[in-house]
């Protein structure tokens, strides 16, 4: 609380609760940027090279519930910014490139005969990307392997 010496804290607590969910509402900065969820707690929402004029928060200077939602993004193009010539693989609702390496294959997909099947595999991979936080998956697709 040392850069808010004269708020109290009660205030200042309500004020991080409202810029955190400005800023998960995507609300931006005048210049275009994400808002700076502690700084704009105290001076209304702004980011943080506006508020400061340095570049970039380290991260102590952020709450954990903005850092998490940048990382979530990080490192993942958004469809707008690839070449339509080039564009390949899956997008997710909000235009996200998705790491398919990362959508978990169900065992029963071991035990299915389109497990093999390239031409199945962007499917395949479409449908388990749809249920990765079902609790159980289900496949219309499926056919059992036949030894
Ligand atoms: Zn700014």
């Amino acid at each position: 609380m040392k850069n808010n010496p004269s708020s109290n804290e009660t205030d200042l607590r309500k004020e991080i609760n409202r810029a955190l969910a400005d800023f998960q509402d995507g609300i931006k900065c005048s210049c275009g940027n994400n808002i700076w969820v502690l700084g704009s707690a105290s001076v209304g929402n702004n980011c943080f090279t506006c508020i400061t004029g340095e570049s970039f928060p380290i991260d102590d200077y952020e709450i954990d519930a903005a850092v998490k939602k940048s990382e979530s993004k990080k490192g993942r193009r958004h469809i707008d910014e690839i070449d339509p010539a080039k564009i390949a693989g899956f997008f997710d609702d909000d235009g996200y490139e998705i790491n398919t390496d990362l959508v978990k294959k169900p065992s029963i997909c071991l035990t299915c005969i389109n497990d093999d099947n390239p031409n199945e595999e962007m499917l395949c991979t479409m449908t388990r990307y749809d249920q990765k936080d079902d609790k159980k998956f289900q496949c219309f697709a499926y056919e059992k392997k036949t030894n």
